[in-house]
């Protein structure tokens, strides 16, 4: 049986209204005005200091209770998607074109209950900072804390973050030291031929026949160029090229995305491109640029924190109910940047496992609201296990 803390019971109903209130009025990175406001208020209500503005809409609680010096930060994300939601309940999206449909509405309404609950108990020995980030979903707000000095102002030991994981059951936790989520990487290549009639191929420089063998060969990366014991992705998943059916187009536009969870991995693939794409167009005749940027780093968990967080989680669900070795996932995640400033460790909290039920970013995707007690407790319950009062 899952033990989670009365008291956030008894505020269950208030976040269930939170968080389809927060549903109901997405707002994409960057933009979270409202919900920004939203979460300070509440804060402030509770009794929490609150540091608004830092990357834009990020918010910043800061908790203190007793004498001890030590300090945590837990942290959420705020930020919807540019999404037009399918689902036709009362809290379904009232702006056209955004949705929350990756559960950021339940991270914040979980987080702000915690809050609520610490501000109130005073059940733990240091400082707290609940942190609100904007912009995770592609735009590194997380980052943009970060470069803003996040963890100088607010100095703490650790940090700790959450997402909901759709097809893991209610009640379950994925936990794992090591790494959760990949490495996002994206490319552009042009590959420059010399366009004309499709007649009269010998009169051209064919960039299609070259961008085939170049899609094919940056394959090669995977299967021959990495060690077969390490992960790695590269999709190609744009090609843009040629307006008619008697015309040889002068270029081609090839994009996609790169996943990895090893730096030394990662160093590889850019230099890899590079010789592939020279190799295979100079010998066709074409030239070819290459445009690759390294987007959000790999979500790594740190050992300790990862054995604190499984404590605490085992605290409110029990063992039985903690997956200690899920498998990596290929998406991303920028968290990861607050990780590689301190150490800390992020945690999956199962959505439901229902065999109709949506993945993340699905526009018939919705936050589970039986999770958010079970969030809450988990991150009151973290913060009281790592600063406890002393008897
Ligand atoms: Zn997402
Ligand atoms: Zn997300």
């Amino acid at each position: 049986m899952m033990a989670i803390k009365e008291d956030i019971i008894c505020d269950h109903e208030e976040m269930v209204q939170w968080r389809r209130e927060l549903h109901a009025h997405p707002e994409i990175a960057f933009k979270e005005f409202r919900t920004s406001k939203f979460v300070a208020d509440y804060l402030e209500k509770f009794g929490i200091e609150v540091h608004r503005g830092m990357a834009k809409t990020g918010v910043i609680g800061r908790l203190k209770v007793g004498n001890g010096n030590r300090a945590i930060a837990l942290r959420a994300d705020m930020d919807a998607l540019p999404l037009e939601e399918k689902n036709n309940f009362d809290h379904r999206s009232e702006v056209s074109g955004m949705m929350h449909a990756c559960g950021h509405d339940g991270h914040t309404t979980m987080l702000l209950g915690a809050a609520k609950y610490l501000a109130e108990k005073k059940s733990f020995d240091g400082t707290v900072y609940f942190i609100f980030q904007p912009a995770e979903e592609g735009e590194g707000g997380g980052k943009v804390m970060v470069d803003e000095g996040l963890f100088d102002k607010f100095p703490v030991e650790n940090v700790f973050g959450l997402h909901n994981w759709p097809g893991m059951a209610v009640g379950k936790f994925g936990i794992a030291a090591g790494p959760m989520m990949a490495a996002f990487d994206v490319f552009d290549i042009i590959i420059t031929g010399l366009g004309g009639h499709g007649a009269m191929p010998h009169q051209t420089i064919d960039p299609i026949v070259a961008s085939c063998q170049l899609i094919l060969a940056l394959q090669t990366i995977a299967s021959r160029n990495i060690d077969p014991l390490e992960s790695i992705v590269l999709s190609v998943t744009k090609i843009n090229a040629g307006d008619a059916y008697n015309i040889i187009p002068n270029s081609v536009q090839i994009s996609g995305t790169v996943r990895s969870f090893k730096d030394s991995v990662r160093d590889k693939v850019e230099p890899s491109m590079l010789r592939i794409s020279k190799g295979i167009c100079e010998a066709l005749g074409a030239t070819v640029e290459l445009d690759y940027k390294r987007c959000y780093p790999s979500t790594i968990n740190h050992p300790e924190e990862t054995e604190l967080a499984a404590l605490a989680a085992e605290s409110i669900v029990g063992k039985e109910n903690i997956d200690r070795h899920p498998k990596p996932s290929m998406g991303s995640e920028d968290f990861a940047y607050m990780l590689r400033e301190r150490p800390g460790c992020y945690v999956w909290l199962g959505n439901g496992d229902a065999a109709d039920g949506c993945m993340l970013h699905n526009p018939a995707y919705d936050f589970n609201d039986d999770i958010l007690s079970i969030g809450a407790s988990y991150w009151a319950t973290l913060v009281e296990q790592i600063l406890p009062i002393e008897a």
